[in-house]
């Protein structure tokens, strides 16, 4: 592993994180895998989940709810208020810096929601390229491209979708980015632990 994130996992770790590093998409699905037996998982809505198949490898073992794969608006909300209340919460994060804050973005709130209270223990998985290097970068990196580029993928009728990436701070009633959640440090009583993986996941 390189110096560099040697340091920024003491810098996680600094603020109360357990943090495990890993080369490869393999070797950390293994290691949840290992990790979560037995329990009730819910999923925040997370491309880097889908991107690593990480339901179906912890369905074997656990029982996972997933919004993500919703058909409507009154199935994801019955779906999403579930996960607030499992033993296991997992998602990602839209940016991280290197001295330890990560940010999320959301727009019904669930994802954010799940991340903060009522559960044993929440996983953020983060690709390195959610790295930044201060939080101002990483508030630019969440705004003006993971939100545009999530606003992309799903389609949706916003100007960053349609016009150059970037933020308009649109009035679209489909926007995307209603809050956002700067962890500036783990949250009391909560186990949380970062999962590093050594490749480019999600936007
Ligand atoms: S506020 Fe609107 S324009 Fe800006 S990223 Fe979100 S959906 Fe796109």
């Amino acid at each position: 592993m390189e110096d560099k994130y040697k340091k920024i996992i003491k810098n996680f770790e600094k603020k109360e994180y357990e943090v495990s590093f890993f080369e490869t998409i393999e070797n950390a699905v293994d290691y949840l895998e290992q990790s979560i037996v037995g329990k009730n998982i819910g999923f925040g809505d997370s491309l880097t989940l889908d991107y690593i198949n990480l339901k179906e490898k912890l369905s074997l073992k656990n029982n996972v709810i997933d919004p993500g794969v919703c058909k409507n608006t009154e199935e994801f909300i019955e779906t999403a208020r579930k996960c607030l209340t499992t033993n296991i919460f997992i998602t990602s994060v839209n940016a991280a810096t290197e001295s330890g804050e990560l940010i999320n973005i959301d727009d019904t709130g669930n994802r954010i929601a799940g991340s903060l209270f009522g559960h044993d223990k929440v996983y953020f998985i983060i690709g390195l390229n959610k790295l930044t290097l201060n939080l101002d970068d990483a508030i630019n990196r969440a705004r003006n491209l993971a939100a545009p580029l999530n606003a992309r993928r799903l389609k949706l009728k916003t100007p960053c979708a349609i016009s150059e990436i970037k933020c308009y701070d649109c009035s679209s009633k489909s926007r995307i980015c209603n809050g956002m959640m700067i962890y500036y440090k783990k949250m009391n009583n909560i186990k949380m632990e970062i999962i590093l993986i050594n490749e480019n996941l999600g936007y």
